[in-house]
């Protein structure tokens, strides 16, 4: 620590490239700092640094980092805390640029799998940004010496120290963790695709907020719909359980349908206390899916709901840059079934209505024969009974779906109730509404091996960038990713875009397919960590592991994707 600030002091006024010289480790009391990248200037991507602490001097219980699970908690609850100690944190005045920001990975309302701390056998490594302070372009060195020497170990003092840390919060985030898993395991032995426990606060804040909605009305299950599941430590959770199959969401308009499709859908990831949806558990492999017009298409086998489009276009192998509602949301199930998704949400208000249904009328006036669709209302049953899919369907304008569904759930001021019952009478005594409500085999699933040649790099400027949630780019081309809806945080788009790049490096080989390649990959992920399965050492701080799904919708969307079919 002498030794930093004696260089940090002899650079006072100096020009701010001068700050390179500080490149190497540091021995601080609690901890090692290592600079891993220096910006050159004060305007730059503020440098990253990472922080070595022995667990033994952090004082966490080693029961505490026991098990895998376990350490994602911590590891969480500890980011949180530092970037608190940060905003409480004295920070010098604001020089030129980034000067005197320190910086964590943001973490939304999901406990997810980061790299912004690790753990290690003996070592806990903390991966921060530091805007290294400066006056005009001139290096500030009070300021950083302030940072250094008193502000960053307060920091870690506060936030990493287990005597000075809310220990019953960890407890009770650790617990919430394990409880999460377990009872997804439970859900899975019991063939449950989701669970919404009574007492649930489901809707958000606002539009643009994640957070709970003050007074919202809490969730209680329909007596029909409702299971109680035991956990080891004797505690008892109940709430409506939606088993596979076909379950649709009804009800009258603002009556909280979509708002409960949402919970289900951030249901694959576990929240945090005090969220609301820390028990709505949704089957972790379930994909939103939606109409994306204007998306791009590589190589996509969408015949099991489109044929015979206009131009004679093959639709065994479709490809476009520019799909229509219908396509792009035929093609969006496609591909989450090679994603591993075994479960589909859908909602009205995001599908195109002539890929979900297709009434007698029309059928009248526009002959079966010069309809390229095949509406997903015809197929959904192939989904659940031949590929074991299960859908939920958010539905307020069309019965269409009643025969097929196994559970009927009613919204009616913002409180379910079953009308499955009554949903199968209506339909028995009214007949089918679409001379096409027959159901069909799914039909052919192809799997899709990426060419080589995807991702060329040609100028040093080829490499997977991030600049936010839904972005990410490639040279001149962007991946869209805004019609991605479970993407919550940047953090795992940036794993996508670290992850894009090692699939490009060691699996386009043109054998290994999409799922094949996903398969290896996250194995891999599990037993080495994000972190060793990018490798290099860039300690980069601000990734999150990204779903398959996710990771698999990005590739999808490269608008130079080109794929190859398995012969
Ligand atoms: P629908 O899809 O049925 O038209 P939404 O799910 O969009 O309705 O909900 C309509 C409004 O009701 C939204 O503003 C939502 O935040 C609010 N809302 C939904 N569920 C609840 C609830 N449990 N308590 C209070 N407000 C809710
Ligand atoms: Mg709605």
């Amino acid at each position: 620590m002498a030794n930093l600030t004696e260089k940090l002091l002899a650079l006072a006024g100096k020009g701010y490239g001068g700050y390179k010289s500080l490149s190497g480790a540091y021995q601080f009391a609690a901890y090692i700092l290592v600079f891993d990248h220096i910006q050159v200037d004060p305007f730059a991507p503020a440098t990253t640094l990472h922080l070595v602490l022995p667990l033994k001097k952090t004082g966490l219980p080693k029961q505490l980092l026991a098990t895998k699970n376990r350490r994602i908690a911590v590891a969480d609850f500890l980011q949180r805390a530092v970037t608190q100690a940060i905003l409480a944190s004295d920070l010098p005045q604001r020089g030129t640029g980034h000067s005197g920001e320190i910086h964590i990975g943001h973490c939304g309302q999901e406990i997810l799998e980061r790299t912004a701390i690790i753990f290690a056998k003996e070592t806990l490594e903390v991966r921060l940004t530091v805007g290294l302070p400066a006056n005009g372009r001139r290096i500030d060195a009070q300021a950083a010496v302030k940072i250094f020497s008193k502000i960053l170990p307060q920091i870690v003092q506060k936030s990493l120290l287990y005597d000075q840390l809310d220990q019953r919060k960890l407890q009770e985030q650790v617990e919430l963790y394990e409880m999460q898993q377990e009872l997804r395991q439970q859900m899975r032995d019991q063939g449950l695709v989701a669970f919404v426990a009574n007492g649930a606060i489901l809707p958000r804040d606002s539009g643009d907020s994640d957070l709970p909605l003050k007074n919202g009305v809490p969730f209680v299950s329909p007596a029909s719909l409702a299971v109680t599941f035991k956990l080891a430590s004797g505690k008892k959770v109940a709430g409506m359980g939606i088993g596979q199959g076909i379950t649709l969401i009804v009800g009258g308009g603002y009556h909280g349908k979509s708002t409960l499709l949402q919970a289900l859908d951030r249901g694959v990831y576990n929240h945090i206390q005090g969220d609301g949806r820390e028990l709505v558990l949704t089957d972790q492999t379930a994909m939103k899916i939606r109409a994306e017009d204007g998306r791009s298409v590589a190589n996509v086998n969408i015949t099991p709901f489109i044929n015979h489009i206009p131009g004679r276009r093959n639709t065994a192998e479709f490809s476009t840059l520019n799909a229509s509602g219908s396509t792009s949301q035929a093609a969006n199930v496609i591909e989450a079934l090679e994603s591993g998704a075994k479960t589909l949400l859908l909602d009205e208000d995001t599908s195109a209505t002539n890929f979900m249904i297709r009434d007698t009328r029309m059928q009248r006036l526009v002959s079966d024969d010069r309809e390229p669709i095949t509406p997903f209302v015809t197929k959904i049953q192939a989904l659940s009974k031949q590929l074991g899919v299960s859908t939920i369907l958010v539905t307020g304008g069309s019965g269409a779906y009643f025969e097929v569904a196994e559970r009927v759930i009613m919204m009616n001021e913002y409180q379910p109730g079953d009308v499955t019952k009554r949903a199968h009478e209506i339909a028995a005594l009214e007949g089918p509404t679409s001379l096409t409500a027959v159901q069909t085999n799914f039909g052919q699933l192809e799997a899709r091996i990426p060419k080589k040649s995807n991702f060329r790099v040609v100028t040093r400027k080829d490499r997977f960038k991030s600049r936010s949630r839904t972005e990410i780019s490639f040279g001149h081309s962007n991946l869209n990713l805004s019609a991605v809806e479970q993407l919550v945080e940047a953090s795992q788009t940036r794993g996508i875009a670290a992850l894009l790049a090692v699939l490009k490096r060691d699996y386009f080989d043109e054998q290994t397919t999409v799922a094949e390649m996903l398969d290896s990959l996250y194995d891999k992920i599990d037993q080495q960590g994000l972190d060793q399965v990018i490798g290099g050492k860039s300690h980069l701080g601000d990734l999150a592991v990204p779903r398959p799904q996710e990771l698999c919708a990005a590739l999808n969307r490269y608008r130079g994707l080109r794929m190859l079919h398995r012969k």
